[in-house]
């Protein structure tokens, strides 16, 4: 017999993370974590008619008590930091009542600093190379059409974000070295949406009833090729220093977020620095307590039907 309606194992709370928002592209390639203001207006409007939007503490207490899951709640998580989360995202979020949860590489954070990734994306993209060559990995590669940078961008993301802490900024620093720094300040001038806040920015939403979390210190994956010093000083530096300028850290957001990307040691280490919950990038990790340190986030919001998808996918995975 087909159900009419849905039944309450059919609802499970959800949380969905952007990353930053921008009135209009420059370059979408480069702009990778951005979203253009009306697809987050069409997400936002369709999030706030079907879901109950409530804040990660309220998403909390619910699986931690075990409460009814029919009110179809969902939280909104942001993050890295960019800066146009303060004067693009939130007046939205706030016009509309919506609560969110900010999660910040503490490190970068009120330093021209900006996401490991977006060096890779800006030198190919924006960099005007017809070639790269980084010989302290043998790589060479021309650039010179959209599907040669796209290879090179996938493969070297991939390898940025594998490298042990140490070994990730001798990368940047030669990914940086293929071009002069006065073409760095252009383009990154040109590509403001992705600098980060500072910390005033920070306590402004924080005062404004934001709940911030740490999205580690420096932005690395906590994978099983990090030392568990780093890891260490990733998860429980980035809390000290929200709860030094702000208030209580209970939330962390794993860097890039997949099941790679959280190792055993890393999941027992957020628990060891005392953070509540944690929160991955993986869809298919069952929404309950028992996966308080892994829980799942759809990050798949580019467009708004591949919102509707990763919803979809959503509500299967938690299903099966
Ligand atoms: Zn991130």
């Amino acid at each position: 017999m087909l159900k009419s309606i849905s039944s309450k194992s059919d609802i499970f709370p959800t949380i969905i993370t952007y990353h930053g928002v921008v009135a209009k592209y420059t370059d979408r390639q480069v702009q990778n974590n951005q979203i253009e203001i009306h697809e987050f207006l069409k997400q936002i409007d369709y999030i706030t008619k079907r879901f109950n939007v409530v804040s990660l503490p309220e998403l909390q207490d619910t699986l931690t008590n075990n409460k009814s899951y029919q009110k179809n709640i969902l939280a909104i998580t942001l993050d890295d930091g960019y800066a146009n989360n303060i004067d693009i995202v939130y007046p939205e979020l706030r016009a509309r009542g919506l609560a969110s949860t900010l999660f910040i590489p503490t490190d970068l954070i009120g330093t021209s600093k900006r996401i490991p990734t977006y060096y890779v994306r800006a030198l190919i993209w924006a960099g005007h190379k017809n070639k790269i060559k980084i010989p302290s990995i043998s790589f060479e590669h021309q650039l010179d059409t959209f599907s040669n940078k796209k290879k090179v961008e996938i493969y070297l993301i991939k390898y940025l974000k594998a490298l042990p802490y140490e070994k990730m900024k001798r990368f940047i620093g030669e990914i940086m070295g293929q071009i002069s720094e006065e073409k760095w300040q252009e383009i990154n001038q040109s590509f403001h949406s992705e600098a980060l806040m500072d910390w005033n920015g920070v306590r402004y939403l924080y005062d404004e009833g934001v709940v911030i979390g740490s999205h580690g210190a420096n932005h690395v994956s906590l994978h099983n090729r990090q030392s568990s010093s780093i890891i260490n000083n990733e998860l429980k530096n980035s809390k000290k220093r929200i709860e030094d300028k702000l208030g209580e850290c209970k939330y962390f957001s794993f860097p890039s977020g997949s099941m790679i990307d959280m190792s055993i040691d890393a999941i027992k280490q957020v628990s060891n620095a005392g953070y509540e919950l944690a929160f991955s990038t993986e869809k298919s990790i069952k929404m309950t307590i028992n996966n308080r340190l892994t829980l799942p986030r759809i990050c798949d919001v580019k467009s708004f039907p591949r919102l509707l998808v990763g919803m979809a996918r959503y509500k299967i995975l938690q299903k099966g």
